[in-house]
């Protein structure tokens, strides 16, 4: 089984690229751009890593990483080493939020941030054939307003996302809150997720499906609270980006075992398996298959659902959908 999951064509829709730093392109980007991180090495960093009590406790580590990311060629090289891990796992394609509003309240123009982050998605498709797309990730602790300056500069860009996502802090900072944003994205034509209902209640899930129109929620962990948003998620069919590891560390559920998977799969509704923070979460999105496929002993059947799924969720072309549908058919012959 595990050389099948290391085959399957993936596609990845939930990953932070700042949550992609290993530690070691951490500590020489802080030595290049002479910045000096409250952390002393690499033994320190995994301890704090090993030992985040909830999302909070990881955003405020987060928070203090990004200071290293401050020049167009410290986002190249963080993109390309990850579009270059993930390569080796057979990610075809993968969509990546970009932290666009915690950087701009660095300081750190988008000009800068496109500039890198482009030149890596462009070097993906031409020399390890794999298809990419950026989503503007706003904080949902900040004022609408500053999202919707932001988004507003952005369009400047337009050529270089596809759309846009909402993270951070939950509690207090419900979907309700973002209305014009999403309006004003909807208007333009984005792509629209958020994340909803990972600490958030299920009434979060709701109101990004109602207020925000969105296609696809990112965790979605709680929706399972609520039976009839259970069938409105099945009977809509929207995607949910579950992040298996990610939901462990941050301690969402106590073992992978408690994840609604098999609920989501029997009740059909379009879940797919991602990374989220894989630098910080103890692995990327094969190494989320394998912890799956650990505590569920899914079948071939229930890993083609799941590839499906995701490839159904992505905000891809019909041609480009054909050929990961394609490439999936071509792993199932292969294997039996
Ligand atoms: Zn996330």
């Amino acid at each position: 089984m595990d050389s099948f999951l290391r085959c399957l064509p993936k596609v990845e829709l939930h990953v932070h690229i700042e949550g992609t730093m290993e530690p070691d392109l951490l500590f020489k980007l802080a030595k290049r751009n002479n910045i000096t991180l409250p952390f002393k090495d690499i033994n320190e960093l995994k301890e704090i890593y090993a030992n985040f009590n909830d999302l909070k406790s990881f955003l405020d580590v987060l928070e203090k990483e990004c200071s290293v990311l401050i020049t167009s060629e410290d986002f190249y090289d963080l993109a390309w080493a990850y579009f270059q891990r993930v390569a080796a796992d057979n990610v075809r394609h993968c969509e990546v939020f970009v932290d666009i509003h915690a950087h701009i309240n660095r300081g750190v123009s988008l000009k800068c941030q496109f500039d890198g982050l482009i030149r890596a998605c462009q070097k993906a498709t031409k020399e390890i054939n794999m298809t990419t797309a950026l989503l503007l990730s706003f904080l949902r602790d900040e004022s609408e307003q500053s999202a919707l300056d932001i988004l507003d500069k952005a369009l400047e860009y337009r050529e270089y996302f596809i759309g846009i996502g909402l993270e951070s802090n939950e509690i207090n900072n419900p979907p309700s809150k973002f209305i014009r944003l999403y309006k004003k994205a909807h208007e333009l034509g984005l792509h629209c997720v958020a994340h909803a209902g990972e600490e958030g209640s299920s009434s979060y899930i709701k109101e990004a499906l109602d207020l925000l129109k969105v296609e696809r929620i990112d965790h979605s962990i709680h929706c399972i609270d609520d039976p009839i948003l259970l069938k409105q998620i099945a009977q809509s069919q929207i995607p949910l980006t579950m992040c298996p590891l990610s939901n462990l560390k941050l301690k969402v559920v106590k073992k992978i075992h408690d994840l609604p998977l098999k609920l989501f799969l029997e009740n059909h509704i379009r879940v797919t398996i991602n990374s989220d923070d894989p630098a910080y979460f103890d692995g990327y999105i094969l190494a989320n298959f394998y912890a799956i496929q650990e505590a569920f002993q899914l079948s071939i059947q229930d890993w083609v659902q799941l590839t499906q799924n995701a490839i159904y969720a992505a905000f891809i072309s019909n041609e480009r959908r054909q050929e990961l549908l394609k490439e999936l058919e071509d792993i199932l012959k292969n294997h039996q």
